[in-house]
């Protein structure tokens, strides 16, 4: 892939002329219109194109090939960090979202309590697993579309938007009814028909990096669902599996700056699924929000032992409030502020 760089005063007519050429040689053009630059990437299937065809053309600046593996996910095509909105919440812009509540939603009383509780700390998304991925097929696997329809309810109830996992293409016209961010599990990072499918979608999608899954491996995962047309995609960094026990997984924090220094899409941070532990996930947010996340996902339980899945690294509602006082200060060192 290489993209066609045009000059600042170039005109809309010369735009649309390379984006008819990029066309009439069996290639897809990609526009990626900054404040400062118009840039058309050319997207082909292994054919080659001399630059020469596009350096004649009126209002191109420059035309340069695409290093990276992944193209349309990286900063070479668009330069400014993507903002992508949830419901008038702004990811990736200035602010730090926040998005949590319990591993799996469980049942009515305790997803409306988790709601209010995060609601109430200032999280703008409620999160709740109804489709589970479980390690064991023997462990609770979500309560399907009841478990969204009581989703849906809590968070409007107290004025969120909703975050819930997608597990197969087949299911993700159901989930979007009921949901505001698609989420793609760690497991199914590499899923590529689930990636084209939510690709298909207009919906953000929050795609977590697979636990044996390398960056560059997340960002061409992100470059399946950008090329199928949807470029709301937000990354998360989960943690990844090491030989280190103490932690559930290992926090991978260098991936914060590494994907921001790459690419424009927004990353967000998992310190639960990262840690697997409760007593964890202040330092490792407030870590994660230092390295310049754009938000994060913690899970958090009205009753964390009474939890169907991972009540050991669920926050209580108080442990929740606590931790959003002290992320605010860090925020705030860094430039930031919790919105
Ligand atoms: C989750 O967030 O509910 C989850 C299952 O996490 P992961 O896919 O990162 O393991
Ligand atoms: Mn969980």
């Amino acid at each position: 892939m290489m993209i066609v760089i045009m000059k600042t005063d170039s005109t809309i007519k010369e735009t649309s002329n390379v984006i008819r050429k990029i066309e009439s040689l069996g290639f897809q053009p990609h526009l990626s219109k900054g404040e400062k630059k118009t840039i058309i990437g050319l997207v082909g299937n292994g054919k080659k194109v001399d630059p020469e065809t596009f350096l004649v053309m009126p209002g191109v600046e420059n035309v340069v090939p695409i290093l990276h593996p992944f193209k349309l996910a990286g900063r070479e095509f668009k330069a400014e960090s993507s903002v992508i909105s949830v419901n008038g919440t702004s990811i990736g812009a200035r602010e730090v979202v926040v998005m949590a509540g319990p591993c799996s939603v469980e049942n009515r009383d305790q997803i409306h309590q988790a709601a209010e509780a995060v609601a109430k700390a200032g999280a703008r998304i409620l999160r709740g697993g109804a489709f589970k991925p479980r390690t064991s097929p023997y462990s609770f696997q979500g309560l399907g579309e009841q478990g969204l329809k009581f989703l849906r309810q809590a968070a409007d109830a107290s004025g969120l938007a909703v975050v819930t996992e997608v597990m197969s293409p087949q299911l993700v016209e159901l989930v979007g009814e009921y949901s505001d961010i698609l989420q793609i599990g760690a497991r199914n990072m590499q899923n590529y028909t689930l990636l084209e499918a939510v690709g298909k979608t207009s919906k953000p999608v929050l795609l977590k990096r697979g636990l044996m899954s390398t960056i560059e491996e997340l960002l061409m995962s992100a470059e399946y669902i950008l090329s199928n047309g949807n470029p709301n995609v937000i990354l998360c960094e989960r943690g990844i599996r090491s030989f280190e026990k103490y932690t559930r997984n290992t926090l991978d924090i260098a991936a914060v700056p590494i994907v921001k220094k790459l690419s424009h899409l927004p990353i967000i941070v998992d310190p639960s699924h990262a840690t697997g532990k409760r007593d964890l996930i202040n330092a490792m947010s407030r870590c994660a929000i230092a390295a310049g996340a754009d938000g994060l996902i913690i899970e958090v339980h009205p009753k964390p032992e009474e939890a169907l899945s991972d009540g050991a690294q669920s926050l209580l509602p108080g442990d929740f409030e606590m931790l959003m006082v002290d992320i605010g200060k860090v925020a705030e060192a860094v430039g930031r502020r919790i919105c």
